[in-house]
């Protein structure tokens, strides 16, 4: 017995659903590379691509995931031996750590605790004592996918500044630009990354890197820089330089149309959508763990993402829930990943998401609740749909 036949719904973090608008966007014929729209459209992205960055700094668009995205960052602006500080919350900062370290980098990392945001005050206590600035270059994601946490970035900018160090803050904007507040240069971040399977509601395989003025001043004397990620050659004249080569061509009518809905929705009111499905989120998951068996990874609630929730299932294997929601009734939830992998289940909330969406995610999941005789508080989904009405009125 199964109510699974109907459109499935894709509630993992990344790839996020794909607007139809998108799909249409892209579907179409092959065109001209070196004349025509396309080389419009290439100049209004990068513009634009500024506009949801909130930088006047340059972006570059590469074909890639979000870890070509992280070795785009990094090879513009460091050398072999450089040191880096990853600030650890979870998987994905450590990942970008990785990445620099098998480029040559020498990486260190601030310990962090898999449930909490990284804490300002040890960050700045760590630069204090890098007396003779080794640190080149700060890594940090916004939100991390895996722990379900925010960091505050701009508490952690205040803490560089008040240790007087001058490292690079790279900041992973991955899975949260387009879904909560990002103010590259407000908050003196030096590079940005995200990629387009996130927040941007597109298919995988475009990355963007977002290079500030000191990053640009620093690009220079970069010694990871190679062709294909290299600014430099990336802004010359010809459109195909833009993309070392061939561009993306249907991808990028897909980032237009992305980027054209955004702006018609509004980017706060789109920060605003994350927001208020995610208080309806939680507010189902804080309900269900009266039982004592879920839980928030993330302990405090002003550092649970917009984006996505993590919830623990404390010693039973989230695959049979999993399996329920997918198998029986069309609902593909995310899986824990790193340390967290079967240990937790992940909810998206996530770029192209709406109330029926994520009410329907919810439901579904306390429906398996429910047949596989999980241990939960009842009425989770009563509390999203209250948290829901509250916050949207009449
Ligand atoms: C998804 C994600 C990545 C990795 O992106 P890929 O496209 O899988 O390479 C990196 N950082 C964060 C925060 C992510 O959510």
């Amino acid at each position: 017995m199964t109510v699974r036949h109907g459109r499935e719904f894709l509630s993992i973090p990344g790839p996020t659903t794909v607007p139809d608008e998108i799909l249409a966007a892209m579907h179409r014929p092959a065109v001209d590379i070196y004349g025509g729209e396309l080389i419009g459209i290439t100049e209004s992205c990068l513009a634009d691509l500024c506009q949801v960055f909130r930088t006047r700094g340059r972006t570059y668009i590469y074909i890639g995931n979000g870890h070509a995205a992280w070795e785009g960052a990094l090879a513009n602006v460091l050398s072999a031996g450089d040191t880096v500080l990853v600030l650890e919350s979870g998987r994905f900062a450590v990942g970008w750590g990785e990445t620099a370290a098998a480029m040559g980098a020498r990486v260190e990392t601030l310990s962090g605790d898999q449930r909490r945001a990284v804490d300002p005050a040890a960050l700045e206590a760590r630069l204090r004592a890098d007396t003779d600035g080794r640190i080149k270059a700060i890594l940090v994601v916004q939100v991390d996918t895996a722990s379900g946490v925010v960091n505050d970035i701009p508490a952690l900018r205040r803490a560089i500044d008040a240790a007087g160090h001058g490292a690079l803050l790279m900041v992973d904007a991955i899975a949260s630009l387009a879904t909560m507040e990002f103010e590259m240069d407000e908050w003196g971040v030096d590079v940005a990354v995200t990629c387009s399977q996130k927040g941007l509601m597109m298919p995988p395989g475009l990355s963007f890197v977002a290079a500030g003025e000191k990053a640009l001043a620093v690009h220079g004397e970069a010694g990871f820089r190679t062709r294909y990620w290299d600014w430099t050659a990336r802004d010359g004249e010809l459109h195909y330089e833009k993309y070392c080569g061939t561009p993306p061509v249907h991808m990028l009518f897909g980032l237009r149309k992305s980027l054209d809905m955004l702006s018609g929705e509004g980017l706060e009111n789109a920060f605003t959508r994350h927001r208020l499905l995610a208080d309806a989120v939680q507010a189902a998951v804080a309900v269900w763990g009266e039982a004592g068996v879920l839980e928030f990874n993330i302990t405090e609630a002003a550092e649970r993402a917009p984006s996505v929730t993590t919830i623990l299932t404390n010693g039973i294997d989230p695959a049979a829930l999993l399996d329920y929601c997918r198998e029986k009734c069309g609902v593909v939830l995310g899986i824990g990943i790193g340390e967290l992998k079967g240990q937790a289940f992940r909810i998206a909330h996530m770029g192209h998401v709406n109330a029926p969406m994520v009410l329907g995610t919810l439901a579904v999941t306390e429906t398996a609740l429910i047949a596989l005789g999980i241990p939960h508080g009842r009425g989770g989904v009563q509390a999203a749909v209250e948290s829901l009405a509250k916050a949207v009125p009449a």
